[in-house]
């Protein structure tokens, strides 16, 4: 451990500690990423103490004084040295009560400030005064749950979950993100405490389903929320999709494990946080338009209804109302698109419109649109992605030609009204959406020359501005 705790502040920590007799400790998930060899920018720091003024004493013997941010309410300071974040804090003890996850707080010692934290795996210490230095304080055999990949609470998890039931997330969180596996018992405990979950913001829950969605394989974490139950309370119109009905002999697929399926597979090929929500969302509709009819299972408009559900659940979520979300809903309501296109002929009309229609979107679109075949026939599943390969060639071509991504047809409303001498009206509206399909449709090619003879031809022809 020693040979790893080389940062130029640990050196300045040692030397004051000993100066003063300090007990000072590096904690918390620092250093569970130094013992898993993963890279790590934040260092908590822990002294029996006062946190803030070992953190002005530091930043004073640094090259440049870094300055300190101190939140004295919390009794801790911060400051930025060489990339890395640092935070001090003087050990303590927390005493919660059962309505809030704010406790009350008092100084105690390093084994109280090890007790209050969230996880085994994020309660290991390491001594920074010279005596001891790099000597590992590990109460709760954090070091063995890490060998072991487990996740465990260091007190009962009961306690635990009850008092800050964020842990629940974080727990859900690090073994999705670690791939360990949740301890039986705090498994449990999960399942026992699901509904206090409800006393936490919207805004931390979704900061830990970012942080879920986020990682290599992100239907593992799903299937722990949805095991718990905690996934019912956060994001119901998840658990809408599981199931399997049969009528007449006929089953749709499990909406809800299709999904996951579909999460991981964007998640194979894209680190873009939103391409995987849009994933986790594109199938949302489906449950409002699940219908049995001759034909057998359907789920006509699914993506219509499913991007109209978007703002809802963005909203409550506390998740970006920006541009963000309307790529999200672009991606909802196209993600049949390509593969429609493959049924037909692939035509340049439909082609064009796609391009049209999704913009930049459409390479993510594309990526969607195959992680969406999750068929269990192999057979079916090259096929499909051979046809896909094939819009995607079309989509290149077509580009290439006609610059219709991020397009604006070439007669533009005020070229329009300056023809008619118009006011800004309906009238302009219609005109210049009989041009632009006109284009996407190839009935006339895509420059000013044509539009403008078509737009003459069409406001005679059918009398517009009678
Ligand atoms: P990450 O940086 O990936 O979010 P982390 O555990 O490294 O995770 P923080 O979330 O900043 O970093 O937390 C630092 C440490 O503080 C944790 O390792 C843990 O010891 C403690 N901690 C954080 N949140 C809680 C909590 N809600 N309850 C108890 N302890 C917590």
């Amino acid at each position: 451990m020693k040979e790893q705790l080389k940062l130029p502040v640990f050196n300045i920590i040692k030397t004051l500690a000993n100066k003063d007799n300090l007990q000072v400790y590096a904690v918390g998930g620092f250093v569970r990423d130094l013992i898993m060899k993963r890279p790590s920018k934040d260092v908590d720091i822990v002294i029996v103490g006062n946190g803030i003024k070992l953190a002005e004493a530091v930043a004073g013997k640094l090259p440049g004084k870094p300055k300190v941010t101190v939140f004295k309410r919390f009794g801790t300071a911060m400051f930025k040295y060489n990339g890395f974040e640092y935070e001090f804090v003087g050990a303590r003890k927390e005493s919660y009560s059962p309505d809030s996850r704010k406790p009350s707080v008092e100084e105690g010692t390093l084994e109280d400030d090890q007790k209050r934290r969230d996880l085994t795996i994020n309660a290991l210490a390491v001594s920074l005064h010279p005596d001891n230095f790099g000597e590992l304080t590990d109460p709760f055999d954090g070091l063995n749950d890490i060998k072991n990949k487990i996740i465990r609470t260091p007190l009962d998890p009961d306690i635990t979950f009850s008092d800050d039931p964020l842990r629940m997330m974080r727990a859900v969180r690090f073994a999705c993100q670690l791939n360990f596996e949740i301890y039986p018992e705090t498994l449990q405990a999960l399942k026992r405490n699901k509904d206090r979950i409800k006393i936490i913001s919207k805004e931390r829950i979704s900061d830990e389903l970012n942080k879920i969605i986020l990682t290599k394989k992100p239907s593992a974490g799903f299937k722990i929320l949805h095991k718990t139950g905690l996934l019912e309370i956060i994001f119901p119109e998840l658990t809408a999709l599981k199931g399997v009905e049969t009528i007449e002999g006929l089953s749709h697929k499990d909406n809800f494990f299709h999904t996951l399926q579909v999460l991981d597979n964007v998640s194979d090929k894209s680190e873009n946080l939103w391409l995987r929500w849009a994933a986790l969302l594109h199938d949302i509709g489906k449950p409002a338009t699940k219908r049995f009819t001759k034909s057998g299972w359907t789920f006509h408009s699914h993506e219509f209804v499913g991007k109209k559900m978007v703002p809802e659940i963005f909203k409550r979520l506390k998740l970006p109302l920006n541009e963000k979300m309307v790529y999200v809903q672009k991606l909802v309501l196209l993600h049949l698109r390509p593969i429609a296109l493959v049924k037909e002929e692939v035509t340049d009309s439909a082609v064009r419109r796609l391009l049209f229609e999704a913009g930049d979107a459409v390479d993510d679109l594309m990526l969607l649109a195959e992680a969406d075949i999750t068929s269990k026939n192999e057979k079916k599943v090259k096929t499909f992605l051979k046809n896909l390969e094939k819009v995607r060639k079309k989509l290149a071509e077509v580009e290439e030609k006609d610059k219709i991504r991020n397009w604006q047809p070439p007669v533009t409303g005020e070229v329009i009204m300056k023809t008619f001498n118009l006011k800004p009206s309906k009238e302009v509206g219609i005109i210049k959406d009989a041009i632009r399909e006109a284009i996407l449709d190839g009935k006339i090619p895509n420059n000013y020359d044509a539009a403008y003879n078509f737009m003459l031809e069409y406001v005679k022809t059918n009398n517009i501005l009678s």
